[in-house]
């Protein structure tokens, strides 16, 4: 082949994209997928269109590219999962999504972690596998049943090999990324032996493709599937904000902030917590404040993008609210009870918009003075992503309240930072070839 590729699949909560780039990061050619909901519902009907998109998507890549392939890596959303018996390669139960909840599962969970653990939240899923194992799982039949991340269960769609997951994805399963392994008090219950055995650094060489995948489309012998991550990481790598202090703030219908530091962190309380970042960690926290209210009040993006061309980003509002679209904070405040303020609301339009875009920008910057306060490295820099990415006059609010450089990243779409997952992989296969 020509130029080595790798490729990145995204699965997100929508459809699925997919990104093909070189070493350099230049994006040779990508694409996307929506996907279609399972007719009459029911949580099967989800697995397969996930698995026509993933083969939709590897068809919809130009021939001319397939056997420059090198590497492939998929990320899917977090605390996604499906139970398979892994001697057909059966579905048994699920995919459950990321936001089914299973509160029945959550006595028997907190009963067994550590207090305030990632794992004691109904939508974890740990809870999705023990609300299964405790109607379906226990009873017969169980015996080759394995859980699988929705990430490892299209990897492995591409692979076949059982039991390999990466510490992202089971973070919410209760994996402990600095021990690397599951701690004693996961090991010690019965559904344990469904938990990936293996579970890796994202963007570990796997396996090589199938063989009739390989041949179907016509990908190299050489080409080695990849662990991935979740989505959210994936957007995140995809931003670039390498090394300590360095991060990326999303602002969509919501705001969160991702910051890469030293120290792990993690506080229940305020809903933040750490991934595993290469030698480094990935602390985030997600306020219910963003651009959801801006909708609600300003209507069409093009009404905010002019209205917002008519401040002066250098001068400071007077005006102080908490522009959340409901009731409830949680962090950087954490209040069930906080209720929305958006009052005293000005006559002129441009300067209700500058006060909202100023007080999300000091949300934003007390989100980073928390994670602060719990120990986390001081940010540095902040690149953007998210719609509210593009707005030049919010970018200046912002560098100016948060006193650090705002930037837009580059890259935003979790695609891409699976695709340098991918690239990650590759070198990695290279490096232990060689010694
Ligand atoms: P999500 O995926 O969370 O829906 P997006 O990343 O697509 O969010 O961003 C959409 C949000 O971006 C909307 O809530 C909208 O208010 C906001 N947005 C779009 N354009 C602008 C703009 N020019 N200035 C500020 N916010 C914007």
């Amino acid at each position: 082949g020509g130029t080595p590729l790798y490729l990145g699949i995204d699965f997100g909560t929508s459809g699925a994209r997919y990104s093909l780039i070189d070493r350099k990061g230049a994006v040779h050619s990508e694409g996307k997928r929506a996907y279609s909901p399972p007719v009459g519902g029911g949580g099967a009907g989800w697995a397969s269109s996930w698995r026509a998109a993933l083969f939709q998507l590897l068809g919809d890549i130009p021939p001319a590219h397939r056997p420059s392939i090198s590497s492939i890596s998929i990320d899917g959303t977090s605390a996604t999962a499906l139970i398979v018996d892994s001697e057909t390669g059966e579905l048994l139960a699920g995919p459950f999504l990321y936001n089914e909840s299973f509160p029945d599962a959550l006595p028997a969970v907190e009963a067994v972690a550590p207090a305030n653990h990632t794992v004691c939240s109904a939508s974890s899923t740990l809870c999705k596998l023990v609300s299964w194992w405790n109607t379906a799982g226990a009873g017969g039949g169980a015996g080759s049943a394995v859980l699988m991340h929705q990430s490892d269960w299209l990897l492995w769609l591409l692979h076949g090999r059982y039991g390999v997951s990466d510490y992202n994805n089971a973070l919410k399963v209760g994996y402990d990324p600095a021990a690397d392994a599951y701690p004693s008090w996961l090991m010690a219950q019965p559904y344990s032996r469904l938990l990936p055995p293996s579970v890796m650094v994202p963007g570990a060489p796997i396996a090589a493709v199938r063989d009739d995948v390989r041949s179907q489309y016509g990908l190299s012998e050489e080409c080695v599937v990849c662990t991935g991550t979740t989505d959210s990481i994936a957007a995140f790598l995809a931003a670039r904000a390498a090394g300590p202090g360095r991060a990326v703030t999303s602002l969509g219908s919501t705001l969160a902030v991702k910051l890469v530091s030293e120290a792990r962190v993690d506080d229940a309380r305020f809903g933040v917590y750490s991934h595993r970042l290469d030698g480094a960690w990935l602390v985030g926290g997600a306020s219910n404040a963003g651009g959801a209210v801006l909708r609600q009040l300003f209507g069409d993006d093009r009404r905010l993008a002019a209205l917002s061309r008519g401040i002066d980003p250098a001068a400071a509002s007077p005006l102080d609210y908490y522009p959340l679209p409901r009731k409830g904070e949680r962090f950087p405040v954490a209040d069930l009870d906080m209720a929305p303020r958006l009052e005293p609301r000005p006559e002129s339009d441009a300067e209700f918009l500058h006060g909202i875009l100023e007080s999300i920008a000091r949300i934003e910057a007390k989100g980073y003075s928390l994670l602060r306060e719990l120990g986390a490295t001081a940010v540095e820099e902040v690149l953007t992503a998210g719609g509210g990415a593009q707005n030049e006059t919010w970018t200046a609010i912002r560098e100016r309240v948060l006193g650090v450089p705002v930037r837009k990243a580059e890259q935003t779409e979790a695609a891409y930072g699976a695709a340098l997952l991918a690239l990650k992989g590759a070198d990695r296969r290279a490096g232990a070839m060689a010694s």
